[in-house]
């Protein structure tokens, strides 16, 4: 769900999500219904979402025990990207790597320590 999933906005040396995905498999994320594809100016393919309430929809994957994207590809802690990334929806996006801009994200840490990857640092290079 990053922006985890800033997955193509920067060179994978310098965006932790490329080599994470963490996110994408721990969250039980929803967004509104109106971003899937069958609703006006909708982008998510709603194939691939589930309506969870009468107003939110979910990715598919996400609302198990064991949530996965079913969008996610690749391995998490190794390299993984987002199978539609261009048309992810809002949660997706505005999900931000921690210290990312400079902003410590403890729910990036959360997800990340749910498949034992550590904390990422706060190190000029993930800024
Ligand atoms: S749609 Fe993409 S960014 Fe969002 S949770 Fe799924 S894999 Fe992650
Ligand atoms: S948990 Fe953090 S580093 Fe990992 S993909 Fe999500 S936002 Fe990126």
């Amino acid at each position: 769900m990053s922006d985890a999933t800033a997955y193509q906005e920067s060179a994978p040396e310098t965006n932790p999500c490329t080599t994470c995905g963490a996110c994408c498999a721990h969250f039980r994320c929803s967004f509104y219904w109106g971003e899937a594809d069958d609703s006006p100016g909708g982008t998510v393919p709603v194939d691939l979402t589930e309506q969870i309430t009468p107003w939110r929809r979910a990715m598919k994957g996400m609302t198990s025990k064991t949530p996965r994207c079913i969008a996610l590809v690749g391995e998490i802690g190794r390299e993984v990207g987002c199978g539609i990334y261009p048309v992810r929806s809002t949660v997706c996006r505005e999900f931000p790597y921690s210290w990312q801009d400079g902003v410590h994200n403890e729910r990036c840490d959360q997800a990340r320590a749910a498949w034992g990857l550590p904390p990422l640092p706060s190190s000029p290079e993930h800024k």
